[in-house]
């Protein structure tokens, strides 16, 4: 099942299991693909009404009390595929704190069943290298974290990595339209077991940065990119091909009067308020066509996802929610995200060369 770009972003809503789903506010229709919220009116002012409002919004699928086995067949599996024949692939995990994206991401390191969409990723990725021996594969890892605008290297503490250098990191336009990031160092990586390591290492980098700073590592958004060549052995057919595989782990979304309004959790709140934003009106842009308009420089994550977004790429997004009454604010915006992220359209065109 490869995703052959030229359709929409897919998106799919993903609740956390929690002893109290507000099942009362949160309705899942049984098409399997529409989500109902029901919030009672005036609950922000403090008065007592029973009246609900109610919103629903019609998605690609609902990931509701499923293992982790079947979130990688429903949202990376394609994206994995298609980029094994040189179409750029995105998955994204969008919501607020505590609702999921790093356990769909990552998942639970220490449970395999419960490992999450890269591992599975590259566990695919290295599998299929192995079995089309028609193709020669060049496989590299790079991993980004984006924090208040400013572009750190998960894996600059691997051995033997050339370091930043003199300009700093920056993302760069290249010829043809794709982008890059100029100083992010890219690692060579022949097994699963090397790109687990390498994973391993720059989560455990995201970590140490975040306590060397005092900051939340949820305050940033992070990018693992499997970047893939692959080149046919066959003379009659001796294509070049590259794609790039994007696994983005997003900021939590939740809004600034939540977070607190001081200093570095304001400045933190804003960053992240601004590049969600700059993503949204990407992604609306890219859903009227308007390319020649996208305001993808306007952020260090809509820059780095340039070529992620649109143009030659499979997208899929994961909304999760944390469905319990107290955060049905919060659920709501990310539904209504999520439902404006379904309307982008896809032009398909393979990365030959
Ligand atoms: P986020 O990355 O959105 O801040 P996390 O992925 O860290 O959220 O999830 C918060 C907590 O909930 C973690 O302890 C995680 O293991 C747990 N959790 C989230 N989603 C699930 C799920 N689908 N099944 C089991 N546990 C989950």
């Amino acid at each position: 099942m490869i995703a052959h770009p030229g359709s929409e972003v897919r998106v799919l809503v993903r609740s956390r299991p929690t002893a109290n789903f507000a099942q009362e506010l949160i309705e899942y229709l049984p098409d399997g693909q529409t989500v109902s919220v029901h919030q009672r009116k005036d609950s922000r002012k403090g008065v007592v009404n029973n009246q609900l409002s109610s919103w629903s919004f019609r998605l690609d699928g609902v990931l509701h009390d499923v293992s982790q086995e079947e979130v990688y067949g429903r949202v990376g599996r394609g994206v994995v595929l298609g980029a094994l024949e040189g179409y750029n692939g995105t998955v994204m995990c969008f919501g607020q704190t505590g609702a999921g994206k790093t356990y769909t991401m990552t998942g639970a390191t220490e449970n395999y069943k419960q490992r999450g969409i890269i591992p599975r990723a590259l566990q695919e990725v290295f599998h299929e290298v192995e079995q089309r021996s028609d193709h020669a594969f060049s496989v590299h890892l790079s991993f980004l974290e984006i924090y208040n605008e400013t572009l750190v290297d998960l894996l600059a503490s691997v051995r033997g990595c050339p370091g930043v250098g003199p300009g700093g990191m920056a993302v760069v336009e290249e010829a043809g339209g794709g982008v890059s990031v100029r100083g992010l160092s890219l690692h060579p990586v022949h097994s699963e077991e090397v790109a687990l390591n390498l994973l391993f290492e720059g989560e455990m980098n995201r970590i140490i940065g975040a306590h060397a700073l005092n900051k939340n590592s949820s305050r940033s958004h992070c990018i693992l990119t499997v970047h893939i060549e692959s080149r046919s052995h066959t003379l009659s057919d001796a294509k070049y091909v590259t794609s790039k595989l994007n696994l983005v782990d997003l900021a939590g979304s939740e809004r600034l009067g939540k977070t607190g309004s001081e200093g570095q959790v304001l400045k933190e709140a804003m960053y992240i308020n601004k590049s969600l934003s700059f993503l949204e009106q990407a992604i609306l842009a890219l859903a009227d066509r308007r390319r020649d308009h996208v305001p993808f420089r306007q952020t260090k994550l809509t820059h780095a996802l340039k070529d992620s977004l649109g143009g030659n790429c499979n997208t899929v997004l994961v909304a999760n929610i944390y469905g319990e009454a107290s955060q049905i604010e919060e659920t709501l915006s990310t539904l209504r995200f999520a439902s404006r992220m379904k309307c982008v359209q896809m032009d398909p065109v393979v990365n030959e060369h």
